[in-house]
């Protein structure tokens, strides 16, 4: 079975077909990132216009070698996002399901994050442990099954890319810093020591604003430290945050598989310790290769494909929940 996977929460405006949940037999991204770098970040008027824009001819495109009467669904995120963003996508879905006379699937933009291992993973195991870093997440969560999650521990402020992000700014790299940041550290050395902020004992949850804080006053008091070094001392700390508690959990839960999910999770020296991980605690590690961990349209077709499996087909009155948690369901 072919899902169509429609993706607009954000800056990128993306449209795949998967079958079966597994084979992507194509997935187009549109990045609004150019248009909304000038402003340090997205801008949510700019970027519901663009995805107006850029939708149709994105799917022309996607359908000129495959006939969408062969589509026996249509998923799309519906939460959550940028109210604006979202509601583009939903509404170019809902007239397709109904023009094509096919069910309409709400996917959780979260849950297709963590539905991106599933595009490649020959061989998912349960109960698993899944770190989710993104833009705008940053979430610990035991996951029992398909659909079955536990949030066990979530960020207090800011989350893992947008503390990338913000740091990017402190070193004048242009928005999205995470991906620079990476390359960058891997030309410097951790030389400074950065605070991990360690929350009370048992908690799982992170904080990352003290840390931009501190590389910002570091940064006012030492102009002559090369950027390459502040990047991998910054890394170092923000990853060895993530490991911590991860660790935690590994020892508590004893999952049978760690999976890693959203954009951060394209971090070099963020994958290579949880592979340290996995070694150490004996478990399999798994990620997405990296065009699936920052936002696409696959991974949406991938939840999508579980949840049609089960029957969970959408009204075409299907709303946008801007703040739609994990496991929610609104419909
Ligand atoms: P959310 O999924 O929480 O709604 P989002 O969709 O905006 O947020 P993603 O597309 O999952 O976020 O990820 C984008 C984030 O990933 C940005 O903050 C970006 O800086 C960060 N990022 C991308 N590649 C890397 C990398 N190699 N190292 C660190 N951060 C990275
Ligand atoms: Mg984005
Ligand atoms: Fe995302």
């Amino acid at each position: 079975k072919v899902i169509l996977g429609i993706e607009t929460s954000c800056d990128e405006t993306a449209v795949a077909l998967v079958e079966d949940g597994k084979h992507v037999l194509k997935s187009l991204i549109s990045s609004q990132i150019d248009l909304h770098r000038k402003f340090g970040g997205v801008v949510p008027e700019i970027a519901s216009r663009k995805h107006l824009e850029v939708i149709f001819p994105l799917l022309e495109e996607l359908f000129s070698d495959f006939p969408k009467e062969k589509i026996a669904a249509v998923a799309v995120t519906y939460g959550p996002g940028l109210v604006g963003a979202l509601l583009v996508g939903l509404s170019v879905a809902k007239s397709l399901s109904y023009a094509l006379n096919i069910p309409l699937i709400g996917v959780n933009h979260m849950e297709g994050h963590i539905f991106a291992n599933f595009l490649e993973d020959p061989n998912p195991v349960f109960p698993a442990l899944v770190l989710v870093v993104s833009g705008g997440h940053t979430d610990l969560i035991f996951m029992r099954g398909f659909g079955d999650y536990e949030l066990l521990g979530e960020t207090i402020d800011d989350a893992a890319g947008e503390c990338f992000d913000k740091v990017g700014r402190v070193l004048n790299l242009p928005y999205p810093a995470g991906p620079i940041i990476d390359r960058l550290s891997s030309k410097g050395k951790p030389l400074y020591k950065f605070p991990v902020a360690r929350l009370k004992e048992g908690s799982y949850n992170f904080s990352f604003s003290g840390l931009k804080t501190a590389v910002r006053i570091f940064c006012e008091k030492n102009p002559q430290a090369r950027a390459e070094d502040i990047a991998a001392s910054f890394q170092e700390a923000l990853v060895k945050a993530l490991v911590e508690k991860t660790v935690k959990a590994l020892k508590n839960y004893q999952p049978a598989k760690i999976y890693l999910a959203g954009g951060v999770a394209a971090n070099s020296k963020l994958r290579e310790e949880f592979l340290n991980l996995g070694k150490a605690f004996k478990v399999p590690v798994h990620f997405p290769s990296l065009q699936y961990c920052t936002d696409n349209a696959a991974m949406i077709a991938a939840a999508g494909y579980h949840r049609y499996l089960l029957g969970k087909y959408a009204p075409l009155n299907l709303n946008a929940y801007p703040s739609l948690m994990l496991g929610e369901e609104k419909y």
